[in-house]
């Protein structure tokens, strides 16, 4: 069963033993507020050198970078779509996202990976919504790449752990 490769706990991405966390970063791949800057602050200056190097990042595609202090092997960086009123493409997007990082995990031998809550902070994609095609997107992938073992959702706070919980009942089901 799917739904036994997916774990939804609360608490810091920072801080998770999996072999990678996603970041939900900006297009400029350079920093930012929220769980960018939470991530670079615990990864260490290292992360930005590396990431001068990419050259920014489209909306809805990922690129993988090394976690340097972080206890995570790598990091998966994502750009989420910013909320303008959900008739923008916002939706499939957002599940490019999950998609993206899941297959660029795979292409790295990630067996472990942890997931914000991409695109519901700055961004400001309204959490339910967001939620469905997070676990949505992350089923349908799981149920393609058998050599995923385990995804964490990370859900900052008991609000979202809640919202996440609620989902997951109708989702995973
Ligand atoms: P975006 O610009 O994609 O909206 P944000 O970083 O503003 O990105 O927010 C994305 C989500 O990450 C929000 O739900 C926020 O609560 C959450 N978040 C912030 N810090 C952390 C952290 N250290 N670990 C996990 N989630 C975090």
């Amino acid at each position: 069963m799917v739904s036994e490769r997916i774990e939804i706990i609360e608490g810091d991405i920072t801080r998770q033993q999996v072999d990678a966390i996603v970041n939900a970063a900006n297009s400029s791949l350079l920093g930012g507020g929220g769980v960018d800057g939470a991530i670079h602050r615990a990864a260490g200056p290292e992360l930005l050198a590396e990431c001068r190097t990419l050259g920014g990042c489209p909306t809805g595609e990922a690129r993988i970078t090394r976690g340097y202090k972080l206890p995570a092997r790598y990091v998966i960086h994502t750009v989420g779509p910013v909320w303008h009123g959900g008739d923008h493409n916002e939706d499939q997007l957002l599940a490019a996202c999950y998609r993206n990082s899941l297959k660029l995990a795979v292409e790295h031998g990630v067996r472990t990976i942890a997931f914000p809550a991409i695109s519901t902070g700055a961004y400001r994609f309204p959490l339910k919504r967001a939620t469905r095609i997070a676990l949505q997107e992350v089923k349908t992938s799981l149920e393609q790449e058998p050599s995923i073992a385990k995804v964490i959702f990370v859900c900052f706070g008991r609000h979202a752990y809640e919202v996440y919980r609620e989902i997951a009942a109708e989702v995973l089901k």
